[in-house]
């Protein structure tokens, strides 16, 4: 989210300044490794809405990049009949006439050949999803915001923040930054970084793990869509370099940025593994890697953006949930307009920073 702050701030032509306290391109985050889900079907109109704004920008990123961020590979989700949230999302979709395809297991083996599905599964595709290339789009807004004359001090750390003058002041390892505005998007440090707010973010330990296909080319994009099941909360990319990557979307054990085990979680792999081998029986594949993310989540999985209630020259943008990357480029153009302008159009009325303080919403 900083990263695309800094972008959408450097080309207005503000003279911004990132501050990451690690090397840039780290694995201490939430934003790092090869994949993350792009979707558009959403169970709250809000984010389907949020996620087609996205696009474009994600687009213009992509052609800015040397590299290819988004690949639009579709994505499949599936469940057995009744699931909840698959119905809510397909209503939700239908409603808005936003294109939604309903499968069988039959019609999702035609049309996509290494995947079994159990046969009493409902599936639903839609072509506006795919994956991005998650540490490319980080380094692509940060290289750009640089092309546009912004500065970024890596490897500084930001100790304390002094909100009590119209302009903060930010106390980092490197010296004294005085600024007009502030954006602070912590991730997963939020609770430590924002400590004052008390905000009611849970952090929690998720894991990814990537194997290798035997026959490659048969679980490639094209071959292959992102891939979800809505029952078991796990999902999968197709190999388009980096391997088969697979995960548990479930929330994992409770956690802090500072102290997260990142030992990886064996069991957990076998899972996947299992899961992985149940809907592609012929993958055949090895195991190649594994890494360790957290969640920053809220209690009812909205993200946080607002100004801080001590200083309307601060914005806050934490608690993206485990979903927020796919909007990242418009987070960054949101938290821009709030910096510059005071204002954004897009619609953040949901995501107030004061909504689980019921004193203070009263
Ligand atoms: C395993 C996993 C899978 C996911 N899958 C998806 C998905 O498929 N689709 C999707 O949309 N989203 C997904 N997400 C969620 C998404 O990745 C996050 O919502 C998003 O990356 C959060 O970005 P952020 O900028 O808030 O946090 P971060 O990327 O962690 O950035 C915060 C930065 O602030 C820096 N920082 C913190 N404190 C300080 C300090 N004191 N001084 C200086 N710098 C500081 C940190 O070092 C860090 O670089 C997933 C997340 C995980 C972990």
């Amino acid at each position: 989210m900083g990263s695309a702050a800094l972008y959408h701030l450097a080309r207005r032509g503000v003279a911004a300044v990132g501050i990451e306290q690690f090397k840039i391109g780290h694995a201490l985050g939430s934003s790092h490794g090869f994949s993350r889900i792009f979707r558009d079907i959403y169970y709250d109109p809000l984010y389907v809405e949020l996620a087609e704004a996205a696009i474009p920008l994600w687009q213009e990123l992509d052609s800015l990049s040397r590299e290819t961020l988004m690949r639009f590979t579709g994505l499949l989700y599936f469940a057995r009949p009744g699931n909840e949230v698959i119905q809510k999302s397909i209503g939700v979709m239908e409603a808005l006439k936003r294109p939604i395809e309903q499968l069988t297991a039959q019609e999702a083996a035609a049309r996509f050949p290494p995947l079994r599905l159990p046969e009493d599964t409902a599936a639903c595709f839609t072509s506006q999803a795919g994956l991005l290339n998650v540490g490319l789009c980080v380094l692509a807004h940060l290289e750009q915001a640089e092309r546009h004359g912004a500065t970024i001090h890596q490897e500084t750390s930001v100790q304390r923040i002094d909100l009590s003058h119209d302009a903060p002041v930010i106390h980092t390892s490197a010296g004294e930054i005085r600024c007009e505005r502030l954006i602070i998007s912590p991730g997963p440090f939020a609770p430590q970084v924002l400590q004052e707010l008390a905000l009611p973010l849970c952090v929690t330990r998720q894991q990814e793990f990537y194997f290798l296909p035997k026959q490659r080319a048969s679980y490639r994009p094209g071959e292959l869509p992102v891939f979800g099941d809505v029952d078991t909360e796990f999902y999968g990319f197709p190999d388009f370099g980096p391997g088969l990557k697979t995960a548990d979307d479930g929330l994992g054990p409770e956690t802090s940025a500072t102290e997260v085990d990142r030992t990886l979680d064996l069991g957990k792999r076998d899972q996947l593994h299992q899961w992985v081998e149940s809907i592609l029986p012929d993958i055949g594949f090895s195991y190649l890697q594994g890494a360790t993310c957290m969640y920053t989540v809220t209690p009812d999985k909205d993200f946080l953006i607002g100004p801080h209630p001590q200083n309307p020259n601060v914005i806050v943008a934490a608690g993206f949930s485990g979903h927020g990357f796919k909007f990242s480029p418009l987070m960054g153009k949101i938290l821009a307009d709030l910096a510059a302008d005071g204002a954004t159009q897009y619609p953040i009325e949901q995501f107030r920073l004061g909504r689980f303080d019921t004193a203070s919403e009263a």
